[in-house]
Formats: C-alpha cells, sequence, structure tokens
C-alpha cells in the first residue's frame, strides 16, 4: 500500500459532495436565478444560462472553504433548535415566478403577531470579518453588500409570496450571523428591510440582461462591483473592460488545441 492521502481524500469527499449539491440545486431552481447572486454582476448569470460550459470549476481551497461556512451552519441550526423557538424555519427553498428567482434562506422565526426574523449565516477571515462584521466597521461600509441582498432577496420572496404559508405578516428584522474563522468571533450586524426594496429594483434590472440572449455590455449591473470580477467563475473569458483576468487569446489558442 503506498502512504495514505488523507488531503486527497477529503478533497475528493468534497468534490463529491458538491456535484450532489450541484444536482439538488438544479432541481430545485428549474432554472430559476439563484437569490445568491443577488447584488453581483448580472453577466455571471448570462453565462450561466447560455454559455454553462465556460465555467471553471470551485478550487479545492474554495470548496474546503465553503465546507467550513456549512458545519457552522450545521451547529448554528442544532443550537436553534435546541433553544425551542416553536416556528423555525431552516433552508427551506423559495422562489417568485414573476422575477424567476429562488434560493433556501438559512433561518426563519415567526413569533405569534407574525413577525419575522430572517438571518442568514456568514463565515469569513478576519480581513473581511474586520470590514463586514468588526464592532469597529466602517459607518458607510459597503462590504458584504451582496449578502444584504441575498437577505433582501429571501425577504422580498417571503412577504410576497409566502405570507399565508408561513402565517408571515412582515419581515420584521434581517440579520447577517457573521462568524469570525480566526477567532471564533461571532457578530450579528442587522440589515436595513429596505433591502427588499433595493433586491426587488436589482432583480428587475438583472432580470433584463439574464432573458436576452445577446452578450451583455458594461452596464449598471455588469460588473455590480468592483469585487466581481476577481471572484468570478468567468474571468478568463470575459472580455469586459473591468476584467482584468480576461485571457482573450491566449484562452482561445488554449481552446483550439
Ligand atoms: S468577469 Fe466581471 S464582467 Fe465578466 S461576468 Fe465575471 S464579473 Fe461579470
Amino acid at each position: 500500500m503506498s502512504k495514505p492521502d488523507i488531503i486527497g481524500a477529503y478533497d475528493y469527499y468534497l468534490e463529491q459532495k458538491n456535484k450532489v449539491h450541484n444536482q439538488l440545486r438544479d432541481t430545485q431552481s428549474a432554472g430559476r436565478m439563484s437569490a445568491s447572486s443577488s447584488g453581483q454582476c448580472s453577466k455571471k448569470m448570462w453565462y450561466k444560462k447560455y454559455k454553462p460550459e465556460l465555467e471553471e470549476p470551485f478550487s479545492k481551497q474554495l470548496l474546503r472553504v465553503f465546507q467550513l461556512g456549512n458545519l457552522i451552519g450545521i451547529d448554528l441550526d442544532a443550537a436553534l433548535t435546541l433553544a425551542d423557538y416553536p416556528r423555525k424555519y431552516a433552508e427551506d427553498y423559495i422562489f417568485d415566478r414573476e422575477l424567476n428567482i429562488g434560493g433556501s434562506f438559512d433561518l426563519l422565526i415567526i413569533d405569534e403577531e407574525g413577525k419575522g426574523y430572517l438571518y442568514d449565516y456568514k463565515t469569513a477571515n478576519q480581513w473581511a470579518w474586520t470590514k463586514t462584521f468588526g464592532k469597529r466597521r466602517p459607518i458607510d461600509t459597503t462590504s458584504g453588500d451582496h449578502y444584504r441582498f441575498q437577505l433582501g432577496t429571501y425577504g422580498y420572496i417571503l412577504e410576497k409570496n409566502y405570507g399565508k404559508q408561513y402565517g408571515l405578516r412582515n419581515i420584521e428584522e434581517m440579520a447577517l450571523i457573521g462568524y469570525n474563522k480566526n477567532t471564533s468571533q461571532i457578530n450579528k450586524v442587522e440589515v436595513s428591510t429596505q433591502y427588499i426594496l433595493f433586491a426587488e429594483r436589482y432583480w428587475q434590472e438583472a432580470q433584463k440582461i439574464v432573458d436576452n440572449p445577446i452578450e451583455p455590455q458594461q452596464s449598471k449591473t455588469v460588473p455590480y462591483t468592483d469585487w466581481d470580477c476577481k471572484l468570478c467563475n468567468f474571468n478568463k473569458v470575459c472580455d469586459n473592460p473591468a476584467n482584468a483576468n480576461y485571457e482573450g487569446v491566449i484562452h482561445e489558442t488554449k481552446n483550439t488545441k
């Protein structure tokens, strides 16, 4: 027997897990845009719809990062189950037909008056945590804004379509629960319910881009933030002027080999 490959085995496990997760997500979403893409470049969604074969897979390291987030989410869910909130919902898939969007929220708690408390869990390294969740973050920080849009999207879908199903009158509070991977600090950062309206406006703009088969040019939502291109799985093939990672001719040469 050769020496056991512990890290290789873990990475293989995560790859298989990711495949199953993607299959489940594709079945649930039935072609809808994902709430987690909210507040990001809408051309990414255009690529996923019209040229999915160009998407680069997630790196092994990124899959490990996602898994750590999943594990914290599982723990928090168990804690909330123990805390015994009678009307607690977790990981439910919700959608809106009109805007063609859907996604699974992390946590919704509803009180006896029908007020909803909506939360999303996020893990972050020290640098990102300080900017997004730290007590001394700048008052006007836009770091992690797409997380706020994501919550706003869930809030929008819930208020519009799921009042009766959940006995929900309105979303009273939205917040991100940030977990610092370096120090294990946890902080709750409230998100204005105004993001419900902002998210609706974002999706109305994004829908115009995604519904048009012609490759989108630079616009209000392409890219949406300075960070979008850096972390984009299509940045090797996208020739948007804001994208510094475009491989252009090099990439085309690779593809014709
Ligand atoms: S590289 Fe930039 S502009 Fe192109 S799809 Fe990705 S985020 Fe959007």
